[in-house]
């Protein structure tokens, strides 16, 4: 009933409202999709939330959630009204209807709620189930009930080591910033309380060997298979390259207190920033870095494109270390296309396959396998987002879009002549899981 749904949607929409572009594919071979629909895919980029008891709640999803700034515009495809959640509904706890009156609303309250009951810590991996998912990064501050590896795969947060010092200027030129800089002081005195640790050290080699080093182990060791920095919505992406020395005297002059000068807070930052990849590198973590023109009603775009990450993709003490550039660089994914040339640059399509319809998607994406297909990983951002579009929708809506972007992107290249059927099914499996296998050597 799902595909009726939105097959339908999709086909009111290429008659009727998108422009006419000849050159772009409008429909999938239709065994092409059915191969692709079996493919047991690997989620890259999540923010799953935990299974919880009467009256608690998770806030550990993500570093930054956009619960702490104020309300934005939303792009109109991740709007609680979109009907195509309904899809997910229909697929996910048999919801009847096609509207999303409240009636009919709250009966799909009470059906979650009895799939929650039913699966208990076995929920969040019997979602999987539903969405054709074998392993799912988890983006969270920590793991916890029911998000088990081998089906949950942890990535955690490493942006509050690099920004130690005082952080009040940035806090007022930017609202977002306002409310995003007091949750990673707040992680970052959580950090040095796992290490047992209730300040800063003093200088710049002890807290590089005794906190931020130790962080990163202490992640490996708790089942981390990739550090994730969220930094586009803290700075602008220019972390170029910063000496020791320069980055020690900014640290030893500023750890007591005061407000560095923003120069010279930003050498400190860049040089954090490859310290901080490289050790991930050494100790085997991706490193996964969020590039996307989102969100925030303040998100710094100008310093949001992947291009701006060059200089730290070559330099020669992080050729060790893999990085993903998480959600693709959108929009400008022709730029991520070039930087997949780099030997440990890999990109995901994670929430371009929420925000952006399969049409938009399959160009992107037939861009990327047309330039380097081994560095294609499929991602969701399945992510809560209001009361009844949780995790579960998202990474369904995302799932969805997913498959039928890689159906029409691959058909085009067929049609095309540019590869026979049979690469087109490899293609398809390599984008959707063999690519992460040999990423993280699962
Ligand atoms: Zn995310």
């Amino acid at each position: 009933m799902k595909r009726v749904l939105i097959s339908f949607s999709l086909s009111f929409l290429l008659v009727n409202v998108l422009p006419r572009d000849l050159s772009a594919q409008t429909s999938a071979d239709p065994g092409l999709v059915a191969e692709i629909a079996r493919i047991k895919a690997i989620d890259n980029h999540t923010h799953v939330t935990r299974v919880v008891g009467p009256g608690e709640e998770d806030h550990e999803y993500d570093a930054l959630p956009f619960e702490l700034i104020e309300a934005f515009p939303t792009m109109v495809r991740y709007r609680p009204d979109n009907l195509e959640f309904v899809g997910a509904w229909r697929a996910l706890f048999g919801y009847k209807y096609s509207d999303m009156t409240e009636a009919h609303v709250r009966e799909l309250a009470e059906a979650r709620q009895r799939a929650m009951r039913e699966h208990g810590d076995g929920y969040p991996a019997w979602v999987l189930d539903q969405l054709g998912i074998e392993t799912m990064f988890a983006n969270r501050i920590a793991m916890g009930r029911g998000l088990i590896a081998p089906r949950f795969r942890w990535v955690s947060y490493i942006d509050a080591l690099v920004f130690p010092l005082n952080n009040e200027a940035a806090r007022r030129m930017n609202f977002d910033y306002r409310a995003f800089y007091p949750a990673e002081e707040r992680l970052l005195k959580r950090y040095l309380a796992d290490l047992k640790l209730d300040a800063l050290p003093a200088t710049l080699k002890d807290y590089l060997t005794n906190v931020v080093t130790p962080t990163l182990e202490r992640q490996k060791r708790g089942g981390a298979v990739a550090v994730k920095f969220e930094i586009a919505y803290l700075r602008a992406l220019d972390l170029y390259e910063a000496s020791e020395s320069g980055a020690a005297r900014v640290y030893e002059r500023w750890v007591k207190g005061g407000e560095p000068p923003p120069a010279d807070y930003k050498l400190f930052q860049d040089f954090l920033f490859r310290y901080a990849s490289r050790e991930a590198g050494r100790l085997g973590l991706v490193v996964h870095i969020h590039v996307f023109d989102g969100g925030g009603g303040s998100y710094v775009q100008s310093g949001s494109n992947p291009v701006l990450l060059d200089s730290a993709f070559n330099d020669p003490s992080l050729r060790k270390t893999n990085f993903v550039i998480v959600h693709g660089g959108y929009p400008h994914t022709r730029v991520t296309a070039g930087l997949l040339s780099k030997p440990n640059v890999w990109a995901d399509f994670s929430a371009q396959d929420l925000l952006i319809y399969p049409r938009a998607l399959a160009e992107v994406l037939r861009n990327w396998l047309e330039y380097y297909p081994e560095k294609i990983l499929f991602g969701t951002d399945a992510s809560p987002t209001f009361p009844e579009i949780g995790w579960e929708e998202t990474g369904w809506l995302a799932t969805q879009t997913a498959r039928q972007a890689l159906g029409l992107a691959l058909t085009g290249m067929m049609n095309d002549g540019e590869i026979t059927r049979d690469r087109a099914v490899e293609l398809a499996r390599m984008v959707l899981r063999e690519n992460a296998v040999k990423l993280y050597g699962f």
